[in-house]
């Protein structure tokens, strides 16, 4: 069985930050969050050059999504390197790439997918961040880790580490199913419950809740960018 996604992207630059260092690929059937860091120009640059990378390695047929990944990583290193304006940038980056019937993902960071099914939603995505080491060793609660002042620091980023570890996975989707991609402006100012009503209140129109889901981090503070990818599956 084949599925077809109805798509929803955006993305926004928030209330406090004088830049959007997000960027996003909505290039069916391959799409993709990434968060830039690292400095005024290094944030943009370093999420836009990684899913250019992406998606012309994917247009040309250049290995697998992991592969590319990797690729990517060796990139935004290389110029950060050779360009001393953008030393030290990274970015996060969630792919998510349709196969038939089935999702692979790709994901580096602590930008995050959910998924959607039966109304119930989970998370899919293992944040790379310091927050999520301490939460896991019990440490400080998920709810903590949203206000904590070190919720920005990532443990896995693109730009860097030549061994990059990248997490892989592939999911066999049902029609119905949502699948969301977002970066941390979005889940540091909504919870996983509020996310879950906003998509529940849209009723399964995903430019309906992509527009919700930024519009409410934006009135409760938009304290930094925001960018959601939304697909929904359909036979
Ligand atoms: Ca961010």
């Amino acid at each position: 069985m084949t599925l077809r996604a109805t798509v929803a992207a955006g993305t926004d630059i928030g209330h406090v930050r004088e830049g959007n260092e997000d960027s996003f690929t909505s290039m069916d059937p391959l799409f993709a969050v990434a968060d830039g860091m690292g400095g005024h120009a290094g944030g943009e640059v370093a999420s836009g050059l990684a899913l250019e990378t992406i998606e012309r390695l994917f247009t040309r047929g250049e290995g697998d999504l992991a592969e590319q990944v990797h690729e990517a990583n060796r990139i935004v290193f290389e110029r950060s390197v050779l360009d001393r304006s953008v030393a030290g940038m990274g970015t996060t980056l969630t792919a998510a790439l349709l196969e038939g019937d089935r999702v692979r993902l790709a994901h580096v960071g602590d930008s995050r997918a959910y998924l959607i099914r039966n109304e119930q939603m989970s998370r899919i995505t293992n944040d790379h961040s310091w927050v999520n080491e301490q939460i896991q060793s019990g440490v400080i609660s998920a709810e903590q880790a949203r206000s904590h002042p070190l919720r920005n620091v990532v443990t896995r980023a693109l730009g860097g580490r030549s061994d990059l570890v990248v997490d892989v996975q592939s999911r066999r989707m049902k029609p119905g199913d949502v699948l969301l991609l977002c970066s941390d402006g979005l889940t540091t100012m909504i919870g996983d419950e509020d996310i879950a009503r906003i998509l529940g209140e849209a009723q399964g129109d995903v430019a309906r809740a992509a527009t919700a889901l930024v519009a409410e981090a934006n009135q409760r503070g938009g304290e930094d960018n925001i960018t959601v990818v939304l697909l929904r599956f359909e036979e």
